[in-house]
Order: structure tokens, then sequence, then C-alpha cells
């Protein structure tokens, strides 16, 4: 089938208006039109320069990708100021024989409420959030990679994609995706031989936010694919943001000139939340979603050792939900509760509490039984009992309750206390930071 190219671009601009926020649409893409279609190469006309170069930097991957689905082969794509034809012939051929994968063209997948509106800064996660900002702001232009490292829980996902929302909103293509997703679409575009398709797929967003990527740690091909999709994003000033649980030095199976390379940009840590940062995060949330909980719940929260804002936002919504449902606020028992609760959900942990005693009697020279002993307190056996709730806490599935009755405490209160002394020392104390490697080293032996 032929159609003209003054026609076809019209349905072009019908799919790009779907895409595209309104504004942008009527001042970039509006006055445009369809000119020609020679050679292989479609021709747009536009007003004037400042237009035309505001499609080739912004749009042109958008407007390349539909384009292409909707004729249904690869074509190159022209502007040219003014909107005078050239005699060429103006027929375009519509393939319906081999009809070129749709590719991706809507708004990315995103989730609408990870914006950065509605992220909280706070000291932990400050760093990351400016640079975030900022490659939202001039993709491309400041650091290459962008490289966001934390524990789980703690907001990258929620910070590449606010970036992915910006840089969508400012007329930027955005392409989210993560290291299995990566991996599971290189793995079939070899199987079903679309190479082609996956590799344009990769290489033509403006911004590419690829979320934890250590997934494709020790996969060879797969991180040799991801080293080329790097070089020409680079190469092409498009922007990558990489978000992954481990810096590049400490990310084990990853070839060394991937690892150098995300080391060419920015590296920044998110650090799991200290309390004052807690209760930023769980007053702004309880603010803004209407919670009704007090401030003492609040406190309470925050004063627990849960670090994880995922975990944080799940006992939130447990209480919120308790509030609703007897409408009266929780007691301090049900917020205990809830704490312990959702504190239980780390998963993974499977040692056993006698172990870990055990084997922080013999790193401090100390019996069990010393240890365990509640009528004698001395300064050191109660730094040892800390140090064992806190051990017990990290790598055994059990809730503060059935630790507290382990060591012999009447109730949890002392055993939460205990476990954020050992948590805030750590923080600052080198020596006492060794010795539990040392000892984790022997639990996990
Ligand atoms: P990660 O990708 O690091 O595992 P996520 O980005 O998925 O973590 O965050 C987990 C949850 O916590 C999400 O619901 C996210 O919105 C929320 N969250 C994390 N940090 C913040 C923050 N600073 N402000 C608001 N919400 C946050
Ligand atoms: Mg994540």
């Amino acid at each position: 089938m032929n159609l003209s190219a003054k026609d076809v671009w019209e349905s072009v601009l019908g799919e790009l208006q779907l895409q595209i926020n309104a504004n942008n649409f009527n001042t970039w893409l509006k006055p445009t039109r369809g000119i020609s279609c020679d050679n292989n190469i479609f021709t747009i006309g536009v007003p004037n320069s400042f237009v035309g170069e505001w499609l080739e930097k912004r749009w042109m991957s958008l407007i390349k990708k539909t384009l292409v689905s909707m004729i249904g082969y690869h074509i190159d794509v022209k502007i040219q100021v003014g909107f005078d034809s050239t005699g060429s012939p103006e027929k375009v051929r519509i393939s319906s024989e081999k009809p070129v994968e749709p590719v991706e063209t809507a708004s990315p997948p995103l989730l609408s409420r990870y914006t950065f509106d509605n992220f909280i800064v706070c000291d932990t996660n400050r760093l990351a959030h400016a640079a975030a900002v900022g490659v939202a702001n001039g993709p491309g232009k400041s650091y290459n990679p962008l490289f966001l490292y934390s524990g789980s829980g703690l907001g990258k996902t929620h910070l590449l994609q606010a970036i992915g929302h910006a840089a969508w909103t400012a007329g930027h293509s955005v392409l989210y995706s993560n290291g299995e997703q990566f991996t599971n679409e290189f793995v079939n575009s070899i199987r079903n031989r679309t190479i082609e398709d996956f590799r344009s797929k990769y290489r033509s967003p403006d911004i590419l936010l690829m979320d934890d990527v250590q997934f494709i740690s020790g996969k060879e091909q797969t991180q040799e694919s991801f080293f080329y999709t790097f070089n020409d994003l680079y190469n092409s000033s498009r922007q990558m943001v990489i978000s992954c649980d481990q810096p590049p030095n400490r990310l084990p199976l990853l070839v060394d000139r991937l690892r150098s390379r995300f080391e060419w940009g920015i590296i920044v840590d998110i650090s799991p939340p200290d309390y004052e940062s807690r209760l930023a995060i769980l007053r702004e949330k309880s603010e803004k979603q209407n919670l009704n909980l007090t401030a003492e719940t609040l406190d309470t929260i925050a004063r627990s050792p849960i670090s994880n804002v995922r975990i944080l936002e799940g006992c939130l919504n447990k209480l919120a939900a308790h509030t609703r449902l007897y409408n009266e606020a929780p007691s301090h028992d049900v917020v205990m509760k809830a704490i312990e609760d959702t504190c239980g959900a780390n998963p993974g942990k499977r040692l056993s509490p006698d172990r870990v005693l055990e084997i922080v009697s013999n790193h401090y020279g100390c019996s069990k039984q010393v240890i365990l002993r509640n009528d004698k307190r001395d300064r050191q056996t109660t730094f040892l009992k800390h140090i064992v709730i806190y051990l017990i806490r990290e790598n055994c599935s059990i809730s503060f309750a059935n630790i507290g009755e382990f060591l012999g405490y009447k109730d949890r209160t002392s055993v939460l206390y205990g476990y954020g002394k050992v948590a805030k020392a750590l923080k600052n104390d080198e020596a006492l930071k060794q010795s539990l490697d040392k000892i984790n080293q022997d639990l996990h032996k």
C-alpha cells in the first residue's frame, strides 16, 4: 500500500499526540508536516530552525520509533526548515509483508507515585536525591552514569523512576528496565533471532534507567551485551542511571571493563535512615496520606530498629488500618506488635539464637551462662548481651519478644534498646564493626 508522506505523517502525529504531553506536542510537533519519502529517507518540514533543533535533540528517537512502527520497515528521518516539497516522489510504501515489531513508544511503565514530589529528602539520601535531580534536569550533561547503590527498600527504584517521570515530562525518551528484564530480553532475542530489535530498544532512549544491575553479575554474555549498550549510549551522550545493591568495586563476578565504566560517572549511596530521618519520613507519609497517627506512635516506630523504608511503610499502613478499623489510636502494645510483625518480614535468616550466643561467647571468651545471667549486670556483660541481641536479630528469623525470652528479659523494650545501642555504636566504632564482621564470618562459615 502506498500513502502520501503527508498522510503518513498525520498518522504519526496522531500517535505522538497520545504519548507526549499537550504542551510539548503543540509547541514542537503540531507545526510540522510530512514532506517526502525518498530513498528510505522521510523528510519532515518544520517552520523554523529552532523547532528543527528541538526535534533533532529531544524527539528524534521517539519520532523514528513511531514512524518505523507505523510503516513497518526501518527508515531514516531528515528535518528540513520550510515546507517546500523538493519534487521527489511523495508516496510512502507501507509494508504489509514483514511488519517491524511495534517498538515501545508509549510513556514508560513507571509507577505514578514514584515521583520527586513524593520522595522525602533526609540526611541519608540527600546526595542521591540531588544527583538524581541533576540528571533529570540535564541528562547526559553532568555525570554519566549516575550509579546509585544501597540495601533493599531505601528508595533506589523510587529515585530512578522519579528521574524517568521528570525527564519524560521534559520531552526525553526514557527506558526503565532492570537487570533481570535486560537478561531475559537478551536471552530471548538470541533465541528468537530478534537481536536487532533488542539492540535498538536499549540503544535509542535518551535516558536508560537500569535498576538492580547486580542481576547481570556472573552472566558473561549478558554483561558483554550491556557493555556494548553502555558504550553506544555513552558515546552519543545519552544518560544512564544504574542502581545496584553494592558499589561497583564490591560487585562480585562483574567483568572489569564494565566495573570501570560504572565508575566513570558518579557513585552515590543511600544509607539506612537514622532515627531523625525515619521520623521525618514517617511524619511526612502519615501527613500526606492522612493516616491520623499520633506523634507518639510515629516516634515509637522511628525508635524501632526498622531501617528499611518499605518495611516502615508496611508498619505505618498496618497501624493506619488499625486506626480506621477501631476508630482509635493504637495502644503502645499494638504499635510494638506491628513493629515486630513487620520486622519479622526480613527473609533469609535461619541461624539459631543458641548458635549466635555460642559464637559470641567464644569470641569474647565469656561463658554462655555469664552472658545469660540477669542478676549481675556489669557493663561488660550487658554490652555482650546487646551484641547477642543485635546478632540474633540480624541473623535469625525471630521476634524481639522471643529474643527477650531467650535472654531472660521480662519485656521487649530492653531488647529493642539493646539492639538500637549496637546499631548506633556500629556507625562510629570501627573496632566494634571489625569484631562483629569477624563474628559474622564465623556464623556463616
Ligand atoms: P529499593 O529500590 O532501594 O529497594 P524502593 O525505591 O522500592 O527501594 O523503596 C521502597 C519503598 O519505600 C517505596 O514504596 C518507596 O516509595 C519508599 N521510599 C523509599 N525511600 C523513600 C523516601 N526517601 N521518601 C519516600 N518514600 C520512600
Ligand atoms: Mg528497587
